[in-house]
């Protein structure tokens, strides 16, 4: 049987070399793209991956060279979009977060349907689904977040926009075009290359005291590892269709900080002791808020005292793809980030 190409944009960003891994173990040929010169040294950890000197390439593109999308496609049998911009703070939102995010998507999945590609899974956000908690709500697949902008959680409205644009293609894309979005929550775990992701900067931040207070936040922790089979089942599984939110459990800042401490992950860390929380501590903690850059600002100021809850059952029932516990997690993070040296005991 021929082997399956598999297209995976963005390879080698945190979520993606684990897409990258799971899809070389059960034997597809993957066609990444990075982009950088492939040759670069923070890409040669792929090449390490097993199979990957048989059946991995590394093609360099960027998201918004449109007109280089379509060679790079070519050939290829399924495609898994996860490249975005992934940052809270950018000085222009725009330029820096949605139009590649959005152009980037139009241009991915143009390519894919122009080169007769039927298999497209998209990797969206929790983000693309509310741009807040809700008090007593639950979020699924069915909610769309309508409220991000350019100044209000941008990073928010380039998940939302590209989701948007990509639905809108797969619509007129024909019958048998399957699209799939994966909408994880708050990714973290254990990374195969060296750079530090956003999510897991939270958990490098916390032990290394960045913040002076545990404050009321809290998130939907997901394994990266659970994020990538959910990927690879969604582009495998014929019957998988439309929306996946893909969120585990929901830990405050404070349970963040218990678990560390009792697995004795904060040793020789700054983890504090010092709680911002409950009524009085929020108010504090929202006018320290003020002080932060706009990006980190709004987000704090859409979630700081409100409790984010999602269901994020479909993924299991559907894609059989459960949720690792979040000790776990957090034990393989921390040791993560230690070993590539994101984090140092004092
Ligand atoms: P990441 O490590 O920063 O990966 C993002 C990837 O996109 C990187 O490979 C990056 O390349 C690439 N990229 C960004 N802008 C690009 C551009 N203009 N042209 C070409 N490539 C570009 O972050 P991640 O967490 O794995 O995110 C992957 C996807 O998951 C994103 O779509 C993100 O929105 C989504 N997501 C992440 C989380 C999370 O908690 N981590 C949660 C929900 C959804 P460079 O390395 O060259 O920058």
């Amino acid at each position: 049987m021929a082997t399956v190409t598999v297209l995976i944009t963005g390879a080698s960003g945190f979520i993606a070399a684990h897409v990258v891994r799971e899809l070389l173990e059960r034997g597809y040929a993957v066609r990444g793209t990075v982009r950088g010169n492939p040759s670069e040294r923070r890409y040669a950890v792929l090449r390490t991956l097993p199979g990957a000197s048989e059946r991995l390439s590394l093609r360099q593109i960027e998201l918004l060279d449109q007109a280089a999308w379509p060679s790079v496609v070519r050939g290829c049998d399924a495609v898994i979009h996860t490249a975005s911009p992934y940052r809270l703070d950018v000085t222009e939102p725009e330029r820096e977060l949605i139009e590649p995010a959005v152009s980037g998507t139009r241009n991915v999945l143009e390519a894919a349907i122009g080169a007769g590609v039927r298999r497209v899974v998209f990797t969206s956000s929790l983000v693309a689904v509310t741009d807040e908690p809700v008090p007593g709500k639950v979020f699924t697949e069915s909610d769309w977040n309508e409220r991000s902008s350019a100044t209000r959680n941008p990073y928010y409205a380039s998940k939302a926009a590209a989701e948007r644009a990509a639905w809108d293609l797969a619509a007129h894309a024909g019958e048998d075009f399957r699209l799939v979005s994966i909408n994880p929550a708050f990714v973290i775990g254990p990374s195969i290359g060296p750079a530090l992701n956003t999510s897991t900067a939270v958990v490098r931040d916390l032990l290394a005291g960045a913040a002076p207070a545990l404050v009321d936040l809290n998130w939907l922790v997901t394994d990266v590892r659970d994020v990538a089979l959910a990927h690879v089942a969604a582009m495998e599984l014929s019957a998988a269709k439309g929306r996946y939110l893909c969120a585990g459990e929901s830990v405050s800042m404070v349970d963040m900080a218990r678990i560390l401490r009792e697995e004795g992950l904060a040793d020789g860390y700054q983890l504090p002791r010092l709680r911002l929380t409950g009524r009085f501590g929020t108010a504090l903690a929202r006018v320290f808020a003020r002080t932060r850059p706009p990006g980190t600002r709004s987000y704090l100021d859409t979630h700081l005292g409100r409790t984010l809850r999602a269901d994020g059952s479909r993924v299991t029932r559907e894609l059989g793809v459960g949720y690792r516990p979040v000790r776990e997690t957090l034990r393989d993070t921390v040791a993560d980030l230690e070993r590539w040296g994101h984090l140092r005991k004092t």
